[in-house]
């Protein structure tokens, strides 16, 4: 047996009262009750500072945001997705989209508005700051390039008499910066190789020991939280460059450091489109002294780079584990290869380094890939690699590449390797 046909009893006067009934309200067309209902609901949001009750649920149930869940129980993939967002309100975007400003409306006396002008502040930065602060367990100031952050610490933290140990191995920038401008300010530098004893013999009588690990381009590793301790008990400031580890990887303010610094250039935005850098530290002090540094020379970076890091920054855990997964399989077929050799794979993150003996043999490897792009830098979603002493800094082999995992399919990141290999042989 089938179901009666549903009766329509509604006259047509009814059904041009229904029709009437939907108004258009800010998101399209709603029923009239419903967009009343919705708009007192937020008045009383507006007025209260927080989500009301809906008067037309029942007697005894609440509708209050829940209780916050401290962020120490959450898991990383998890604060990476909501870091630095701003409470959920009623009809706002999950993050507030990038503010283009140089002048702000500022009224009367500058302690009158939050933004006057945009080389002070900019509330994009401040999300992102926030963002980054939770993750890495300090206070972080962004900076327009990952060197802006690095000369922050520099040049602003040091003086005349003051001493610097900083890495022979690790990303070049720093001791360009040694060298050429804080020599010349009457600051010691004193240079050695990405090795524990090494960095503990030196740190003594230093001011601060800027340390690298994983180091770029060599990939040595650190034993961290020893190293970070032994630094400190002989009197020295302690930064520690995270790039290639990322906060969900390694975090050295939680291990006894000082300062973390970071190109953000890298696996932290992830997607090859941006330049930016940071700086976080545990002390509220310094990071006011970077913020005041990074309005007197400028170094801000555009509202829309911050934008796109920051939204980038939410599948930090999603990227990461699939470029160690494509990472790990790479490593692992290069190891069997007996025309390769000095194989590196510091365990987590996305860097694989090789020796393929000469130039001319990394050329013809480089020239011979399809999936992986030849380019500099590494952490994008895009894998790909480089021979590494083209720029000639002499820290590695001339026939030394650095291959950057990506997102796509480990086995044809491994098949466009191995294929490579084959013809560059
Ligand atoms: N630190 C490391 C480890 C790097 O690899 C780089 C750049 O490659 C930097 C700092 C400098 O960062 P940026 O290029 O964002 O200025």
């Amino acid at each position: 047996m089938t179901d009666p046909e549903p009766k329509d009893d509604t006259t047509a006067d009814d059904r041009r009262g229904a029709f009437s009934a939907w108004v258009p309200g800010e998101a399209g067309v709603l029923p009239r009750g419903v967009a009343q209902q919705a708009r007192a609901r937020l008045d009383r949001m507006r007025t209260s500072g927080r989500p009301a009750a809906d008067p037309s649920v029942g007697a005894g149930t609440r509708q209050d945001a829940p209780a916050e869940l401290p962020a120490a129980t959450l898991a990383a993939a998890t604060r990476v997705v909501g870091a630095g967002l701003a409470p959920p309100e009623q009809g706002r975007p999950f993050l507030e989209g990038p503010t283009f400003a140089a002048p702000f409306h500022a009224a009367g006396e500058l302690s009158d508005a939050p933004y006057y002008y945009g080389r002070m502040g900019n509330p994009g930065f401040e999300a992102y700051e926030r963002a980054l602060g939770a993750l890495d367990g300090g206070h972080a100031v962004v900076f327009a390039s990952g060197m802006a952050a690095a000369a922050a610490v520099l040049l602003r933290l040091l003086g005349p008499g003051d001493l610097l140990v900083a890495p022979t191995d690790g990303y070049p920038g720093v001791v360009h910066i040694a060298k050429e401008h804080l020599a010349m300010r009457g600051v010691g530098v004193r240079l050695v190789p990405t090795d524990d004893q090494a960095i503990r013999r030196a740190a003594k009588g230093a001011s601060l020991v800027w340390i690298e690990s994983p180091a770029n381009p060599g990939l040595q590793r650190l034993e961290l939280e020893e190293t970070i301790a032994a630094c400190r008990r002989a009197g020295a400031r302690v930064a520690v460059d995270n790039t290639l580890a990322t906060p969900l990887r390694q975090r050295p303010l939680e291990l006894g450091a000082d300062l973390v610094v970071s190109s953000d250039s890298k696996h932290l935005t992830g997607h090859s489109d941006l330049v930016l850098g940071h700086v976080s530290t545990g002390d509220e002090e310094i990071a006011d002294q970077l913020r005041q540094w990074r309005t007197l020379v400028g170094s801000i970076p555009g509202p829309f780079e911050v934008w796109l890091a920051h939204r980038s920054l939410a599948t930090l855990d999603v990227r990461l584990q699939r470029q160690e997964e494509v990472a790990a399989a790479v490593h692992a077929a290069l190891r069997d290869r007996e025309d390769v050799s000095d194989v590196r794979y510091p365990g987590f993150s996305s860097v694989v380094g090789f020796d393929l003996g000469s130039p001319r043999r990394a050329r013809a490897f480089l020239a011979a890939l399809d999936v992986v792009v030849e380019a500099t830098s590494f952490g994008g979603i895009h894998s790909s690699a480089e021979r590494r002493d083209r720029f000639g800094d002499g820290q590695v082999t001339p026939g030394y590449v650095r291959l950057s995992a990506g997102i796509e399919s480990p086995d044809d990141v491994v098949a466009d390797v191995l294929r490579a290999l084959d013809l560059s042989s």
